[in-house]
């Protein structure tokens, strides 16, 4: 079990979520504002990125990129250096939230949570404004929360590329 962002005690365990997969779950009281985790990976180009993940070939999305800036995005698979932060699931009504801080990129604690709460963040995959419509199935939310609007694509609005794609 690695340390937790702060070199303390681990707060969490990765286990398989009822979400999606794995997922992370807090295995003590957290703190809001506590710096999780770090959202690790390699760091490439939008076309190298593109070119990783054949999007059109597959049902649903589960790659694990993460947009930092216009040019950079980094690639949170296992194999390419990827932590447990990719393991975090998205949620219309997160717990946490991504910070970018002097371009590296953490997971915080959006309010104090409790042992066994699983850890998730709002993905807001940028829409691209095209085919919006399908990409919401693509992009399916499953989060069951009360507020949960269907799709892990961010409320109607229009840029270029997914935040986080996973
Ligand atoms: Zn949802």
């Amino acid at each position: 079990m690695k340390k937790s962002a702060n070199g303390r005690e681990p707060l969490y365990v990765v286990r398989s979520s009822r979400i999606h997969g794995r997922g992370v779950f807090a295995d003590r009281r957290i703190r809001k504002g506590t710096r999780i985790v770090e959202y690790k990976g390699e760091r490439v180009g939008n076309d190298e990125a593109d070119s990783r993940y054949d999007e059109d070939n597959m049902k649903r999305h589960h790659t694990f990129l993460f947009t930092l800036d216009s040019r950079t995005v980094v690639d949170g698979a296992i194999k390419r250096g990827g932590g447990d932060a990719s393991y975090i699931n998205h949620s219309c009504e997160p717990n946490c939230e991504a910070v970018i801080s002097d371009r590296r990129i953490f997971i915080h604690a959006l309010r104090t949570i409790q042992p066994g709460e699983e850890l998730a963040y709002d993905y807001q995959y940028e829409r691209t404004g095209k085919n919006d419509k399908e990409l919401e199935k693509f992009y399916l939310c499953r989060c069951g929360s009360e507020s949960c609007r269907g799709s892990i694509m961010k409320p109607a609005r229009k840029r270029k590329r997914p935040a986080k794609l996973r």
